[in-house]
Protein backbone atom coordinates (compact mmCIF):
# COMPACT_ATOMS: atom_id res chain seq x y z
CA UNK A 1 0.00 0.00 0.00
CA UNK A 2 1.18 3.31 -1.01
CA UNK A 3 0.00 5.74 1.77
CA UNK A 4 1.86 9.41 3.64
CA UNK A 5 4.04 8.54 5.97
CA UNK A 6 5.51 11.11 9.21
CA UNK A 7 9.14 10.46 8.65
CA UNK A 8 10.57 11.43 12.01
CA UNK A 9 9.87 7.57 12.96
CA UNK A 10 11.57 5.74 10.15
CA UNK A 11 15.40 7.73 11.49
CA UNK A 12 17.19 6.77 14.35
CA UNK A 13 17.74 10.47 14.73
CA UNK A 14 14.05 10.81 14.96
CA UNK A 15 13.67 14.20 13.20
CA UNK A 16 11.62 14.40 10.39
CA UNK A 17 8.17 15.53 8.44
CA UNK A 18 5.42 14.28 6.47
CA UNK A 19 6.94 12.39 3.59
CA UNK A 20 3.91 12.37 -0.10
CA UNK A 21 4.47 8.25 0.52
CA UNK A 22 6.08 5.11 1.24
CA UNK A 23 5.66 1.69 0.16
CA UNK A 24 7.00 -1.46 1.49
CA UNK A 25 9.13 -3.82 -0.92
CA UNK A 26 9.46 -7.54 0.57
CA UNK A 27 10.07 -9.23 -2.38
CA UNK A 28 11.48 -8.17 -5.71
CA UNK A 29 9.09 -8.27 -8.00
CA UNK A 30 6.90 -5.11 -6.30
CA UNK A 31 9.71 -3.89 -7.43
CA UNK A 32 8.55 -2.41 -10.70
CA UNK A 33 4.51 -2.39 -9.71
CA UNK A 34 6.16 0.27 -7.05
CA UNK A 35 7.95 2.31 -9.52
CA UNK A 36 5.53 2.88 -11.80
CA UNK A 37 3.21 4.12 -9.07
CA UNK A 38 5.90 6.85 -7.67
CA UNK A 39 6.39 7.97 -11.73
CA UNK A 40 2.85 8.45 -12.07
CA UNK A 41 2.58 10.73 -9.03
CA UNK A 42 6.07 12.59 -10.60
CA UNK A 43 7.79 12.05 -6.97
CA UNK A 44 11.53 12.20 -6.01
CA UNK A 45 12.61 8.82 -4.94
CA UNK A 46 14.37 7.76 -1.77
CA UNK A 47 15.65 4.18 -0.95
CA UNK A 48 15.38 3.56 2.69
CA UNK A 49 16.74 0.70 4.81
CA UNK A 50 17.03 0.70 8.66
CA UNK A 51 16.81 4.48 8.90
CA UNK A 52 20.29 4.43 10.98
CA UNK A 53 22.04 6.85 8.53
CA UNK A 54 19.16 9.09 7.42
CA UNK A 55 17.85 12.52 8.83
CA UNK A 56 15.01 13.21 7.54
CA UNK A 57 14.19 17.22 6.31
CA UNK A 58 10.90 19.40 5.60
CA UNK A 59 10.92 19.18 2.02
CA UNK A 60 9.63 16.03 1.89
CA UNK A 61 5.87 17.02 0.04
CA UNK A 62 7.34 15.70 -3.28
CA UNK A 63 9.70 12.57 -2.03
CA UNK A 64 8.13 8.27 -2.35
CA UNK A 65 10.36 6.47 -0.03
CA UNK A 66 10.55 2.84 -1.39
CA UNK A 67 11.48 1.09 1.96
CA UNK A 68 13.38 -2.04 1.28
CA UNK A 69 11.96 -4.65 3.50
CA UNK A 70 13.10 -8.28 1.19
CA UNK A 71 14.32 -10.97 3.96
CA UNK A 72 16.47 -13.80 3.83
CA UNK A 73 20.30 -15.52 4.55
CA UNK A 74 21.29 -18.45 3.15
CA UNK A 75 24.59 -20.22 2.51
CA UNK A 76 24.33 -20.17 -1.30
CA UNK A 77 27.47 -22.50 -2.04
CA UNK A 78 30.65 -23.78 0.37
CA UNK A 79 34.52 -24.59 -1.05
CA UNK A 80 37.11 -25.09 1.18
CA UNK A 81 38.39 -21.50 0.31
CA UNK A 82 35.11 -19.85 0.70
CA UNK A 83 31.44 -19.62 1.51
CA UNK A 84 29.01 -17.35 -0.12
CA UNK A 85 26.02 -16.24 1.60
CA UNK A 86 23.04 -14.43 -0.09
CA UNK A 87 21.44 -12.02 2.04
CA UNK A 88 18.28 -10.09 1.64
CA UNK A 89 18.45 -6.34 1.75
CA UNK A 90 16.11 -5.83 4.32
CA UNK A 91 17.60 -7.93 6.96
CA UNK A 92 19.31 -6.68 9.90
CA UNK A 93 22.46 -6.19 9.37
CA UNK A 94 24.10 -7.11 12.69
CA UNK A 95 21.91 -10.96 12.16
CA UNK A 96 24.16 -11.61 9.45
CA UNK A 97 27.06 -10.80 11.23
CA UNK A 98 26.14 -12.99 14.09
CA UNK A 99 24.88 -15.50 11.72
CA UNK A 100 28.31 -15.79 10.05
CA UNK A 101 30.31 -15.16 13.62
CA UNK A 102 28.14 -18.34 15.01
CA UNK A 103 29.23 -20.38 11.99
CA UNK A 104 32.86 -19.38 12.38
CA UNK A 105 32.73 -17.60 8.65
CA UNK A 106 35.40 -14.94 9.05
CA UNK A 107 35.06 -11.76 7.52
CA UNK A 108 32.28 -9.50 9.23
CA UNK A 109 33.38 -9.90 12.36
CA UNK A 110 34.87 -6.70 13.05
CA UNK A 111 31.62 -4.78 11.71
CA UNK A 112 29.42 -6.81 14.43
CA UNK A 113 27.01 -4.10 16.41
CA UNK A 114 26.43 -1.70 13.63
CA UNK A 115 23.20 -0.15 12.95
CA UNK A 116 21.00 -0.67 9.82
CA UNK A 117 20.70 -3.32 7.35
CA UNK A 118 22.55 -5.71 4.71
CA UNK A 119 21.09 -3.71 1.92
CA UNK A 120 22.42 -0.28 3.58
CA UNK A 121 25.67 -1.78 3.54
CA UNK A 122 27.35 -1.42 0.30
CA UNK A 123 26.01 2.01 -0.03
CA UNK A 124 27.93 3.37 2.93
CA UNK A 125 30.72 0.91 2.56
CA UNK A 126 30.74 0.33 6.21
CA UNK A 127 34.27 0.45 7.78
CA UNK A 128 34.64 -0.53 11.36
CA UNK A 129 38.07 -1.06 12.93
CA UNK A 130 40.54 -1.97 9.81
CA UNK A 131 37.47 -3.51 7.57
CA UNK A 132 35.25 -2.58 5.10
CA UNK A 133 32.44 -4.22 4.02
CA UNK A 134 33.63 -4.16 0.43
CA UNK A 135 36.73 -6.95 0.81
CA UNK A 136 34.01 -9.22 1.68
CA UNK A 137 31.07 -8.64 -1.13
CA UNK A 138 30.85 -10.94 -4.22
CA UNK A 139 28.04 -9.32 -5.78
CA UNK A 140 25.45 -6.77 -5.24
CA UNK A 141 22.16 -7.32 -6.93
CA UNK A 142 19.54 -4.87 -7.22
CA UNK A 143 17.31 -3.00 -9.60
CA UNK A 144 18.53 -0.16 -11.55
CA UNK A 145 15.95 2.46 -12.47
CA UNK A 146 17.69 4.50 -15.06
CA UNK A 147 18.18 1.37 -17.20
CA UNK A 148 14.96 -0.31 -16.03
CA UNK A 149 15.88 -3.81 -15.26
CA UNK A 150 17.35 -6.10 -12.64
CA UNK A 151 21.18 -5.72 -12.43
CA UNK A 152 24.49 -7.69 -10.76
CA UNK A 153 26.89 -5.51 -9.83
CA UNK A 154 30.64 -6.99 -9.13
CA UNK A 155 32.85 -5.32 -7.04
CA UNK A 156 34.96 -3.45 -9.26
CA UNK A 157 31.61 -1.76 -10.50
CA UNK A 158 30.30 -0.52 -7.15
CA UNK A 159 32.72 2.57 -6.95
CA UNK A 160 33.86 1.76 -3.85
CA UNK A 161 35.67 4.10 -1.52
CA UNK A 162 35.85 5.42 1.96
CA UNK A 163 32.23 5.48 3.27
CA UNK A 164 31.27 5.70 -0.76
CA UNK A 165 30.12 3.63 -3.69
CA UNK A 166 28.01 3.91 -6.92
CA UNK A 167 24.90 3.55 -5.01
CA UNK A 168 25.72 6.49 -2.94
CA UNK A 169 27.09 8.69 -5.36
CA UNK A 170 23.74 7.98 -7.66
CA UNK A 171 21.08 7.96 -4.57
CA UNK A 172 17.54 7.22 -6.05
CA UNK A 173 18.86 5.07 -9.33
CA UNK A 174 19.71 1.74 -7.19
CA UNK A 175 17.44 -0.27 -5.45
CA UNK A 176 19.23 -3.29 -3.44
CA UNK A 177 17.55 -6.13 -2.96
CA UNK A 178 20.27 -8.68 -2.43
CA UNK A 179 23.74 -9.18 -1.03
CA UNK A 180 26.61 -12.06 -1.51
CA UNK A 181 29.32 -12.10 0.59
CA UNK A 182 31.97 -14.40 0.29
CA UNK A 183 33.56 -14.98 3.58
CA UNK A 184 36.39 -17.53 4.58
CA UNK A 185 35.53 -20.88 6.11
CA UNK A 186 38.09 -21.80 9.14
CA UNK A 187 40.61 -18.54 8.53
CA UNK A 188 42.10 -16.43 11.40
CA UNK A 189 39.89 -13.82 12.57
CA UNK A 190 41.05 -10.33 11.78
CA UNK A 191 42.57 -8.52 15.24
CA UNK A 192 42.50 -5.07 14.14
CA UNK A 193 44.95 -2.78 15.35
CA UNK A 194 42.92 -0.51 17.12
CA UNK A 195 43.83 0.98 20.17
CA UNK A 196 40.79 -0.32 21.96
CA UNK A 197 40.83 -3.99 20.47
CA UNK A 198 44.44 -3.80 21.39
CA UNK A 199 43.71 -3.06 25.18
CA UNK A 200 40.43 -5.55 25.11
CA UNK A 201 43.07 -8.20 23.90
CA UNK A 202 46.20 -7.45 25.82
CA UNK A 203 45.74 -10.38 27.57
CA UNK A 204 44.82 -13.10 25.62
CA UNK A 205 46.59 -15.68 24.25
CA UNK A 206 47.38 -15.80 20.43
CA UNK A 207 44.37 -18.00 19.62
CA UNK A 208 41.37 -15.50 19.66
CA UNK A 209 38.28 -16.76 17.91
CA UNK A 210 35.85 -15.04 15.38
CA UNK A 211 33.24 -15.06 18.04
CA UNK A 212 35.64 -13.18 20.92
CA UNK A 213 36.54 -10.71 18.03
CA UNK A 214 32.37 -10.09 17.57
CA UNK A 215 32.14 -9.83 21.78
CA UNK A 216 35.24 -7.49 21.59
CA UNK A 217 33.87 -5.38 19.56
CA UNK A 218 30.46 -5.21 20.51
CA UNK A 219 31.62 -4.60 23.92
CA UNK A 220 33.56 -1.21 23.16
CA UNK A 221 30.62 -0.10 20.50
CA UNK A 222 28.52 -0.52 23.47
CA UNK A 223 30.47 1.98 25.82
CA UNK A 224 31.54 3.98 23.31
CA UNK A 225 28.04 4.80 21.67
CA UNK A 226 24.87 5.65 22.38
CA UNK A 227 21.97 3.33 22.09
CA UNK A 228 19.64 4.85 19.37
CA UNK A 229 16.95 3.41 21.07
CA UNK A 230 17.44 4.88 24.16
CA UNK A 231 19.30 8.37 22.80
CA UNK A 232 18.32 9.40 19.09
CA UNK A 233 21.30 9.63 17.37
CA UNK A 234 23.00 8.45 14.21
CA UNK A 235 26.16 7.58 14.78
CA UNK A 236 29.63 9.36 13.37
CA UNK A 237 27.73 12.39 12.10
CA UNK A 238 31.03 13.58 10.21
CA UNK A 239 33.65 11.40 7.73
CA UNK A 240 36.87 11.40 8.82
CA UNK A 241 38.81 14.32 6.88
CA UNK A 242 41.21 13.07 4.53
CA UNK A 243 43.85 15.69 4.72
CA UNK A 244 47.85 16.45 2.94
CA UNK A 245 51.25 15.72 4.83
CA UNK A 246 51.57 19.31 5.46
CA UNK A 247 48.30 19.93 7.29
CA UNK A 248 48.70 16.17 9.17
CA UNK A 249 52.64 17.70 9.89
CA UNK A 250 51.77 20.82 11.55
CA UNK A 251 48.66 18.92 13.77
CA UNK A 252 50.82 16.32 15.18
CA UNK A 253 53.10 18.97 16.33
CA UNK A 254 50.79 21.12 17.92
CA UNK A 255 48.81 17.85 19.43
CA UNK A 256 51.54 15.05 19.75
CA UNK A 257 48.35 12.75 20.44
CA UNK A 258 46.43 13.22 17.25
CA UNK A 259 44.73 10.26 15.31
CA UNK A 260 46.17 10.84 12.30
CA UNK A 261 46.81 7.78 9.65
CA UNK A 262 48.27 6.99 6.36
CA UNK A 263 45.53 6.99 4.22
CA UNK A 264 46.37 6.15 0.47
CA UNK A 265 48.69 8.69 -0.41
CA UNK A 266 47.36 11.18 2.23
CA UNK A 267 46.30 10.69 5.89
CA UNK A 268 42.94 10.63 7.52
CA UNK A 269 42.26 12.32 10.87
CA UNK A 270 39.86 11.85 13.23
CA UNK A 271 36.74 13.67 13.28
CA UNK A 272 35.86 12.97 16.61
CA UNK A 273 39.59 14.55 17.92
CA UNK A 274 39.36 17.69 15.68
CA UNK A 275 35.23 18.90 17.41
CA UNK A 276 36.34 17.14 20.99
CA UNK A 277 39.74 19.81 20.70
CA UNK A 278 37.39 22.70 19.44
CA UNK A 279 34.99 21.68 23.06
CA UNK A 280 32.12 20.20 22.15
CA UNK A 281 32.18 17.10 23.54
CA UNK A 282 29.50 16.49 26.20
CA UNK A 283 28.30 20.04 25.40
CA UNK A 284 24.10 20.79 24.14
CA UNK A 285 23.91 23.13 21.21
CA UNK A 286 20.31 24.42 21.91
CA UNK A 287 18.73 20.98 21.79
CA UNK A 288 21.56 18.79 20.33
CA UNK A 289 23.68 17.23 22.47
CA UNK A 290 27.33 15.69 21.40
CA UNK A 291 27.92 12.66 23.08
CA UNK A 292 30.40 12.66 26.26
CA UNK A 293 31.96 9.55 25.48
CA UNK A 294 32.42 10.33 21.54
CA UNK A 295 32.47 13.64 19.92
CA UNK A 296 31.68 12.64 16.52
CA UNK A 297 27.99 11.70 17.80
CA UNK A 298 25.37 13.98 17.45
CA UNK A 299 22.37 12.88 19.65
CA UNK A 300 18.91 14.38 19.76
CA UNK A 301 17.35 13.64 23.81
CA UNK A 302 14.73 16.92 23.29
CA UNK A 303 12.87 16.07 20.34
CA UNK A 304 15.01 18.53 17.70
CA UNK A 305 14.22 19.88 14.77
CA UNK A 306 15.93 19.94 11.56
CA UNK A 307 16.60 23.91 12.03
CA UNK A 308 17.92 22.80 15.68
CA UNK A 309 20.31 20.08 14.14
CA UNK A 310 21.70 22.50 11.19
CA UNK A 311 21.94 25.06 14.02
CA UNK A 312 24.29 22.64 15.84
CA UNK A 313 26.42 21.13 12.88
CA UNK A 314 27.06 24.74 11.47
CA UNK A 315 28.41 25.85 14.75
CA UNK A 316 30.52 22.53 14.61
CA UNK A 317 31.73 23.36 11.29
CA UNK A 318 32.61 26.55 11.46
CA UNK A 319 34.88 26.09 14.76
CA UNK A 320 36.73 23.18 12.87
CA UNK A 321 37.14 25.26 10.50
CA UNK A 322 37.95 28.18 12.19
CA UNK A 323 40.70 26.76 14.33
CA UNK A 324 42.50 23.87 11.92
CA UNK A 325 41.19 25.16 8.76
CA UNK A 326 39.76 21.73 7.76
CA UNK A 327 36.06 20.88 6.51
CA UNK A 328 33.85 18.60 8.11
CA UNK A 329 31.34 16.62 5.54
CA UNK A 330 28.68 15.07 6.77
CA UNK A 331 28.63 10.90 6.52
CA UNK A 332 24.78 10.87 7.50
CA UNK A 333 22.18 11.85 4.59
CA UNK A 334 20.47 14.25 4.78
CA UNK A 335 17.04 13.98 2.84
CA UNK A 336 14.57 16.72 2.07
CA UNK A 337 16.27 19.53 3.06
CA UNK A 338 15.10 23.05 2.15
P1 LIG B 1 39.09 5.94 17.44
O1 LIG B 1 39.74 4.70 17.89
O2 LIG B 1 38.81 7.01 18.42
O3 LIG B 1 39.93 6.56 16.21
C1 LIG B 1 39.49 7.72 15.52
C2 LIG B 1 39.60 7.43 14.01
O4 LIG B 1 40.93 7.14 13.68
C3 LIG B 1 38.76 6.23 13.62
O5 LIG B 1 37.53 6.66 13.08
C4 LIG B 1 39.62 5.45 12.63
O6 LIG B 1 39.26 5.62 11.26
C5 LIG B 1 41.00 6.03 12.81
N1 LIG B 1 41.89 4.98 13.39
C6 LIG B 1 42.03 4.64 14.69
N2 LIG B 1 42.96 3.68 14.82
C7 LIG B 1 43.40 3.40 13.58
C8 LIG B 1 44.36 2.48 13.07
N3 LIG B 1 45.05 1.66 13.88
N4 LIG B 1 44.56 2.45 11.72
C9 LIG B 1 43.86 3.26 10.90
N5 LIG B 1 42.93 4.16 11.32
C10 LIG B 1 42.72 4.23 12.65
O7 LIG B 1 37.73 5.56 16.68
P2 LIG B 1 36.27 5.25 17.22
O8 LIG B 1 35.40 6.45 17.04
O9 LIG B 1 36.32 4.57 18.54
O10 LIG B 1 35.81 4.19 16.12
C11 LIG B 1 36.40 2.92 16.03
C12 LIG B 1 35.96 2.23 14.73
O11 LIG B 1 34.53 2.07 14.69
C13 LIG B 1 36.32 3.06 13.51
O12 LIG B 1 36.74 2.19 12.49
C14 LIG B 1 35.03 3.75 13.14
O13 LIG B 1 34.93 4.04 11.77
C15 LIG B 1 34.01 2.72 13.56
N6 LIG B 1 32.76 3.40 13.90
C16 LIG B 1 31.80 3.56 12.95
C17 LIG B 1 30.64 4.24 13.27
C18 LIG B 1 29.55 4.49 12.28
O14 LIG B 1 28.49 4.97 12.65
N7 LIG B 1 29.75 4.23 11.03
C19 LIG B 1 30.43 4.75 14.54
C20 LIG B 1 31.45 4.59 15.45
C21 LIG B 1 32.60 3.90 15.13
P3 LIG B 1 38.19 4.71 10.50
O15 LIG B 1 36.86 5.28 10.87
O16 LIG B 1 38.54 4.93 9.07
O17 LIG B 1 38.35 3.30 10.91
Amino acid sequence: MICPVDTKNLSTMKIGSTAHSMVCISHPSQIEPALSKIDSFNNKLFVLGGGSNTIFGDNLENTSIVKIEIPGIEISSTTHQEISIKAGAGEVWDDLVKFCCEKNFQGLENLSYIPGTVGASPVQNIGAYGVEVKDSIEEVHAYDTQLHSFVTLRPAECDFGYRSSIFKSNPGRYLITYVIFKLGPNRRPNVSSYKDVVEYFKDADSGVTISQVRDAIISIRQKKLPNPEQIPNCGSFFKNPIIGEQTAKEIKSNYPSAPIFPYEDRFKIGAGFLIDQCGFKGKSIGKIVVYSKNALVLTNPEGATINDLFTALMEIKNAVRSKFNIDLEEEVNLIGIK
